[in-house]
């Protein structure tokens, strides 16, 4: 979804079967709005929507599965994953690698999924999509943003979900579905992506940043290494209280480096570089200026000198003739 305004974030890419705009339903939903659909074992296309399907996964449902499936990260990601580019962005991330012959999702029987509990964010959206929309554009850094939340029906042809007699209000569903901790969860991250996504491809982003993003977005082990093994605490302003917190706690692991990333890929507010680092970054440049200005100084004397021997040589020649 897209409008001129600015939506800010939008669930939708997440998860996709196919492009076709017209699944979507041109009808702004709000929480009360009703919505007539059930999936349970006993509709004729169970499981179908877990076939031939991108689901892309945030680092929270990264997190969330590989606890279940009681792995490290990066098992994990070899396994059960392959890359993929976010949102037509050029931000890397990930999406679970189906099955070779079935194109099958690696959790699904026929019975249903086998981590239902912990299914990733994108199958528990369905077909319900979400868009944050803020009115006027996006907001300046620390502005207050009108923000406005709208849902929209995602219909596809196969689904029968919609003709189980089922109601609900899109608050009720969202609620049965645990959509509200996923939004929560997920939020900085997606607006990392569209905020690169609202720069566009004008504004190169280096090679580092990508690897930084992908690494703190699938691997928030690796990342903490990062942070405590690397010069990272000797660079950055981190309290006590949050060292603590991430040392252990992976959620609040997750949501540092969200912080981080905003504010390295765009220089949001939220971290600050030490102060001594600031003057040793300075001196840094005052000496490199200082070189420049004596180089410059060199090359000045020199021409001069050049100058003079010159005129000299033609005051020479001349007195001769
Ligand atoms: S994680 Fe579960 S719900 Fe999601 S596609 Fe795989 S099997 Fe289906
Ligand atoms: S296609 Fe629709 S009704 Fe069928 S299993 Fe998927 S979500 Fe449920």
């Amino acid at each position: 979804m897209s409008d001129k305004k600015g939506v800010d974030i939008d669930s939708d890419f997440m998860k996709s079967t196919d492009k076709n705009p017209s699944n979507i339903m041109p009808e702004k939903l709000t929480f009360d709005s009703p919505l007539q659909f059930e999936c349970h074992p006993g509709v004729s296309c169970f499981t179908a929507c877990c076939h031939n399907i991108k689901i892309v996964l945030t680092p929270y449902d990264i997190l969330i599965l590989r606890k279940r499936l009681g792995i490290p990260a990066h098992e994990f990601i070899v396994q059960y994953t392959e890359p993929t580019f976010l949102e037509r962005t050029d931000m890397p991330g990930v999406q679970i690698k189906l099955t070779e012959d079935k194109k099958a999702c690696p959790f699904v029987t026929p019975e249903g999924c086998t981590v239902y509990e912990d299914r990733p964010s994108a199958c528990r959206y369905y077909p319900v999509g979400m868009a944050d929309f803020h009115e006027g554009g996006k907001p300046e850094e620390g502005e207050d943003a009108k923000e406005e939340k709208f849902f929209f029906l995602v219909k596809e042809p196969h689904c029968k979900g919609f003709e189980e007699p089922k109601t609900w209000t899109i608050r009720d569903w969202r609620e049965d579905q645990g959509v509200d901790v996923r939004d929560e969860m997920n939020k900085e991250w997606l607006r990392l992506i569209m905020r690169r996504k609202s720069h566009g491809f004008q504004a190169s982003l280096a090679d580092a940043a990508k690897r930084m993003f992908f690494m703190a977005s699938t691997d928030l082990d690796h990342f903490r290494k990062f942070i405590f093994e690397s010069s990272f605490l000797d660079t950055y302003e981190v309290d006590e209280e949050t060292l603590e917190k991430i040392k252990t706690d992976d959620v609040e692991l997750m949501f540092f480096s969200f912080k981080y990333l905003a504010n390295t890929l765009f220089g949001a507010e939220g971290l600050s570089i030490k102060e001594e680092k600031i003057q040793a970054k300075v001196q840094e440049i005052q000496s490199r200026q200082d070189d420049s200005l004596k180089k410059a100084e060199e090359d000045y004397l020199k021409i001069k000198e050049e100058r003079a021997k010159r005129k000299k040589e033609q005051e020479e020649a001349l007195k001769k003739k």
